[in-house]
């Protein structure tokens, strides 16, 4: 099948680079010339485990391509998928600009049918303003070619985005007409060949799953965060309440770890966005108010411990901290609570070296220029004259350390860890006062 992926972000190039290793003839186009030279140059501008070696295997079989002519690629798929991006406006909603032009540009070239697939994560009623920008362009070139919009959210996980393109719990397909459920079902195939994963809804339910399912996880979340702050004023060990808990299969075991507050691409924009689709309706969406409530506060509970632990005038001390992706396998630092806690910190008077295995580009990019603000190349530099480790990110290299090492490098020999890692006997045995998200 001929497609075209528009954006080559997180989801686009992924499910560009997935749709071609099945076979597909995929052209991905973006506006962004500096992520295609980096493409057509044999690389990928970001960092997601296993996906340059698809990108790569599909180019040199001559099914994968990148331009950012947009007439080209709107010419060249049958199925047009956007996978732009779809940031929060200023007053949270989410910002459909880039959705738009993308619709505006399949209408002003396509020369023939065309499914438009939206993978973006759009509010409700998206479909329908895509269906109108492309109406006005063909009205406007008075051609009278026939299209599909269809609602395809995309539900895969930065840092396993290729396993679960490839291997999907579920694909959502939000469609009004036979003919583009048809194609679906026929572009799926090769991804649900041992159960049918396909469910097929109308538009505006199809929109409103992929907020859904976001906002529920983000929920779990902040809900554990706020009990593990109990916890800790209780004297009760938030770890053992999560396995008393998850083991009850109506509660279940994810997306229940108490920690320094959620954050990437989708989690805290589409809260936001959900609540303001709520407003716009006059529904105030008081669960969800919290959940964001508790996630802001959360980003900066580590810093509390700091301050409770050193003071709040932190001028002169020095930290360490490991992690500043918003979650392990990433780059990406959209939205992460590392940005708000080295702020802080900053802000504090403190000095401050990080480390991380994937994001320090990124980091640096986002920081600039920040005198205060070094980074080490391995994990045990960070501790060099350091008065504290403070964690932030659950890369699996930080899981089992040389904690007598540790000990011995640190001032102060204390470790604030924001995904609570480690067992406080243990930390309490090497002689580290250890201070977790709601542990004993
Ligand atoms: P991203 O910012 O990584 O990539 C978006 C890309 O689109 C950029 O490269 C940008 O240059 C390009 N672009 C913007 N306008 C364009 C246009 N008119 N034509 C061509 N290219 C254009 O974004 P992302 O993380 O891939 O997210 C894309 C969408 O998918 C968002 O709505 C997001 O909420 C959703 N989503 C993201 C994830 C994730 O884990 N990142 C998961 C599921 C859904």
């Amino acid at each position: 099948m001929k497609i075209t992926v528009v954006g080559t972000g997180y989801v686009g190039l992924v499910s560009g680079a997935c749709l071609a290793d099945v076979g597909n003839d995929v052209l991905c186009l973006d506006v962004d010339p500096a992520k295609i030279r980096i493409l057509e140059d044999g690389g990928i501008p970001i960092h997601e485990p296993g996906l340059l070696e698809i990108v790569r295997r599909n180019v040199d079989a001559g099914r994968l391509f990148f331009t950012t002519d947009a007439e080209y690629a709107a010419r060249h798929g049958t199925v047009q998928f956007i996978a732009v991006g779809t940031p929060p406006d200023e007053d949270g909603s989410a910002d459909l600009k880039y959705v738009l032009a993308a619709a505006r540009n399949i209408g002003k070239h396509m020369d023939d049918y065309r499914v438009v697939v939206n993978k973006s994560t759009v509010p409700v009623g998206t479909g329908d303003r895509v269906r109108e920008a492309i109406v006005a362009e063909l009205a406007a070139r008075e051609a009278g070619f026939p299209f599909s919009v269809v609602s395809n959210p995309e539900f895969l996980k930065e840092g396993a985005a290729v396993d679960d393109f490839m291997r999907p719990d579920r694909i959502i397909v939000g469609a009004g007409d036979e003919r583009a459920i048809d194609l679906m079902r026929e572009l799926y195939g090769p991804f649900q060949r041992n159960r049918e994963k396909m469910l097929v809804m109308d538009v505006r339910s199809a929109e409103l799953t992929k907020y859904a399912a976001n906002a529920m996880l983000a929920t779990r979340i902040s809900f554990m965060n706020e009990l593990a702050n109990l916890a800790e004023t209780l004297g009760a060990d938030i770890e053992l309440v999560r396995q008393g808990i998850g083991s009850d299969p109506r509660i279940g075991w994810h997306f229940l770890y108490a920690g320094c507050g959620y954050g990437g691409s989708c989690f805290p924009k589409d809260v936001k966005a959900l609540i303001n689709t709520g407003n716009e309706r006059g529904h105030d969406l008081l669960i969800l108010n919290a959940v964001e409530a508790a996630n802001e506060a959360q980003k900066l509970r580590l810093v509390d411990k700091v301050v409770a632990r050193f003071g709040e005038d932190l001028s002169g001390r020095h930290f360490g901290l490991w992690g500043l992706a918003f979650k392990p396998n990433t780059d990406d630092m959209r939205d992460a609570p590392s940005r708000i806690i080295v702020a802080e910190l900053l802000r504090r008077g403190a000095t401050v070296v990080a480390y991380d295995p994937v994001a320090m580009d990124e980091a640096r990019r986002i920081f600039g220029d920040e005198p205060r603000l070094a980074y080490a190349e391995r994990p045990m530099e960070v501790l060099e004259g350091a008065d504290a480790l403070i964690i932030v990110t659950e890369w699996k290299e930080f899981r089992s350390p040389d904690f007598i090492r540790i000990k011995q490098m640190l001032r102060h020999a204390v470790v604030f860890d924001g995904r609570n890692m480690y067992e406080p006997s243990v930390m309490a045995r090497v002689g580290l006062e250890y201070y977790g998200i709601g542990r004993r």
